[in-house]
């Protein structure tokens, strides 16, 4: 089968040097997903992809495939933008780095999903612009394990069924997923992140606003440190992993590590 040409809409997730001239890039792409292709000659061809294929970049890509190789071929790439603020602000940097990581941990190839896309660039987007780094990595993460199908339940309890009291502290159950209301929790001796009725309305809100109005929520204090703490568990839990971006973004926030009183 001759090699097919086509355009594609895509934000750089990790770059790899391969041999002396080439590089193969993984993107999150609009039309296809996750997507990998080589640049023959990135290295040397200076004009043609410098400065371009760049971890975050968001790109207007002209590709090749063909049935001989999995890998795509990258021919030319221009930039939508580069978010240069994101790369100059270590705080941002770190913020973004946690968002490219679980986007690689948790999107296969071949998986097309154009709302995920958008939240991906709306994050972006957002901390170039300067919004606050961790209320928008705390949005993001609603939105995205939402996404990829592991929605947190923030309505009733996970347990007995019982419609989230708005006026009550809630136990975010991190094996779960989901909200355990005070009598199940002490009951089961369940684990998770305490949080307080601001937050859980907040985080309920973040849920049912769509991407241009999630900006309105404001999340500071203790609401974002319980927001943080129960999603970076959650995160943990399903990719049974740690996200090591985060290891290094703590120290630039305050510390929002789990404290005894945090949690159960
Ligand atoms: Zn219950």
């Amino acid at each position: 089968m001759p090699a097919r040409s086509f355009a594609a809409e895509a934000v750089v997730l990790d770059t790899q040097d391969h041999g002396e001239a080439d590089l193969i890039v993984t993107f999150l792409g609009l039309e296809r997903g996750r997507m990998t292709g080589i640049a023959k000659g990135a290295k040397r061809s200076k004009r043609r992809f410098v400065n371009k294929l760049e971890i975050f970049s968001f790109l207007h890509l002209t590709c090749s495939e063909s049935s001989a190789s999995s890998l795509l071929f990258i021919h030319e790439a221009e930039l939508h933008s580069s978010f240069l603020r994101l790369r100059t602000d270590p705080a941002l940097y770190l913020t973004a780095s946690v968002i490219r990581e679980v986007l690689l941990l948790a999107i296969r190839e071949g998986e097309r999903d154009e709302d995920i896309f958008r939240l991906a660039l709306w994050a972006l987007h957002g901390l170039d612009e300067g919004r606050p780094a961790l209320p928008l990595l705390a949005l993001f993460l609603l939105k995205f394990y939402s996404g990829i199908g592991y929605r947190p339940e923030l309505q009733v309890c996970m347990a007995c069924g019982q419609v989230v009291a708005p006026a009550r502290e809630f136990t975010f159950s991190h094996l779960g997923g989901g909200l355990i209301c005070p009598a199940c929790t002490a009951a089961s001796g369940g684990t998770g992140t305490i949080l307080s009725p601001g937050t859980i309305r907040i985080m309920q809100s973040a849920q049912e606003l769509p991407l241009d109005k999630l900006h309105r929520l404001v999340l500071s204090g203790p609401m974002l440190d319980q927001c943080l703490s129960a999603l970076h568990q959650y995160g943990r839990h399903l990719f049974q992993r740690d996200i090591h971006a985060w290891s290094l973004l703590e120290p630039h926030g305050r510390r929002r590590r789990a404290t005894a009183a945090d949690q159960r």
